[in-house]
């Protein structure tokens, strides 16, 4: 074995460590949850666990009338009772919904990882705590709502669609703002990931919250268009993919429907040469590797300066080595499922595109297990800014490295994209922070790390990747008239 293989290699054995998935109890089958009762649909669809294949439960899919039937218990509970209560009563519910979450997080960070695929200690340590943290925070506003701004009122009914990388955390940033504010909401969780959202419906009933202020409707893109197209809904709140924000855009476009779009990204993750190499790897890697990539403020740029490039991914291809890639379920797990066939379709095609065009590709050597959707851990080299690696969003496991001299052309090539939704800055000096920060056309810039996230903060981006801010004060808004 020579030096090179040496390195790849990944140095730590280990024993498995799985979590127990008996803590979670899956209905074979699931209704729609419409004015705080399950009800069935017509049709239905299943529900899969991406890392094994395994159907995990068979979901309702609702159609034009269950939507319709939905929307009305929205609306009902908005005027008879939501809007009628006090700002302080509002917030106990949400105080409930969060300690309740808090309580049963195990059991969600579980669901979470079997039907998504995330690593169990993602799922456990990151999602979970900031879903309930979410909650607090917006529990916190409900009586002090005339501090977001003056003479606040809520819209009324909000439909809120989301994707599937981060299913129950979306929930949360959408629904916990909306209820602070006084609106009542139907969500549609995506296709491949509905069973957290079908969870949460139980801490609503848990939690006494009155019926149909939170309506859970499961389904496809068909169930999203028809959510967005009802005409009794006040606002729209979508996160996913640029193409479909653009035809709700066009869907909404002459209605007084208020509308805030959360879209793609493909964030630079800039290196200077005064970086510290190992923090900034540690960063690379978090950027772009955590939730397997599927991620709208991935790092999934690697802008290096030339000087120290070889030595950045001389190291952070020693780093790649060491992800484990495998059972979602194992704590020991850094990198999980691709959530579904189609996404590991997408990211295999794009990353072809890569070959053709002559980057250079390269992976660890690491085995992937024979059933479910994986990907490894991938980077390219040799990447310009031309090339679609570089201007797409690829939302899997795959970083595309270009290289830069000066702050002027780290900027200029940070800002050559669609998209402005993130970016990373890694450097020792402050001043040097401050002025990249102020040139960078990206709603969130993380200096010295990345991928962090506080309830407090406004999230959002500029150009493709939509409008609207969630999260913080600026998070209420979206909500208010
Ligand atoms: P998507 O198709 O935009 O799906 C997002 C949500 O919208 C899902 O609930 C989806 O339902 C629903 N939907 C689909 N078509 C709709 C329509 N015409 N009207 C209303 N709702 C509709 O995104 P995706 O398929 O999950 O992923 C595709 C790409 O989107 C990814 O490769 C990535 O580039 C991007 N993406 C971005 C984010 C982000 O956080 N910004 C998240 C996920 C994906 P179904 O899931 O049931 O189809
Ligand atoms: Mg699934």
């Amino acid at each position: 074995m020579n030096q090179a293989d040496m390195s790849d290699r990944n140095p730590f054995e280990y024993a498995p460590a799985p979590e127990s998935r008996a803590i979670v109890d899956i209905k074979s089958s699931y209704g729609l949850f419409i004015n705080g009762e399950w009800v069935e649909a017509g049709q239905s669809f299943k529900t899969v666990s991406p890392s094994t294949e395994e159907v995990l439960a068979e979901v309702s899919d609702a159609g034009e009338a269950e939507v319709g039937a939905a929307v009305k218990a929205a609306r009902r509970a908005y005027v008879r009772t939501w809007s009628k209560l006090a700002g302080r009563d509002r917030a106990k519910y949400l105080y409930r919904i969060a300690r309740i979450v808090a309580e049963r997080s195990r059991e969600f960070a579980v669901l979470e990882s079997l039907d998504n695929g995330k690593p169990i200690r993602e799922s456990r340590d990151v999602d979970l705590p900031l879903v309930s943290a979410w909650f607090f925070y917006y529990a916190g506003w409900a009586d002090k709502l005339e501090y977001a701004r003056a003479d606040p009122r809520a819209l009324g009914v909000a439909a809120q669609i989301i994707p599937w990388n981060f299913p129950l955390l979306m929930l949360a940033w959408k629904i916990a703002p909306a209820l602070a504010a006084g609106n009542t909401v139907v969500l549609k969780p995506a296709e491949t990931t509905p069973l957290t959202a079908l969870l949460f419906a139980e801490v609503c009933q848990q939690a006494d919250l009155p019926p149909g202020v939170v309506n859970i409707i499961t389904g496809a893109g068909q169930t999203g268009r028809a959510l967005v197209e009802h005409p009794d809904v006040d606002k729209i709140a979508f996160t996913g993919s640029t193409d479909v924000g653009r035809s709700i855009a066009k869907a909404v476009a002459g209605t007084d429907k208020r509308v805030t779009l959360e879209l793609g990204g493909k964030a630079a993750n800039i290196v200077f040469d005064d970086a510290p190499v190992d923090q900034a790897v540690e960063g690379i890697v978090n950027g772009i590797f955590f939730n397997q990539g599927h991620v709208c403020c991935a790092g999934s740029r690697l802008l290096v300066q030339e000087n120290v490039a070889e030595e950045v991914l001389a190291r952070l291809k020693r780093r790649m080595g060491t992800l484990r890639v495998g059972d979602p379920l194992d704590k020991n797990t850094d990198i999980g499922a691709i959530n579904s066939a189609e996404q590991l379709d997408r990211i295999t095609q794009l990353a072809a595109v890569g070959d053709a065009e002559g980057a250079q590709r390269w992976s660890p050597p690491c085995e992937l297990p024979d059933r479910g959707f994986w990907f490894a851990p991938t980077l390219f080299t040799g990447v310009t800014q031309a090339h679609r690696i570089a201007r797409e969003e690829i939302f899997g496991p795959v970083l595309s490295v270009l290289t830069f001299r000066t702050p002027t052309e780290a900027v200029e090539k940070a800002n050559n994209t669609p998209y402005g939704l993130s970016a990373g800055v890694w450097t020792d000096k402050g001043s040097r922070i401050l002025w990249v920060a102020d040139q960078l056309r990206a709603g969130v810039v993380w200096a010295n790390t990345f991928n962090k996230f506080d309830p407090g903060s406004p999230f959002g981006g500029y150009k493709e990747s939509g409008y609207g801010r969630e999260g913080g004060k600026h998070g209420l808004e979206a909500y208010l008239r």
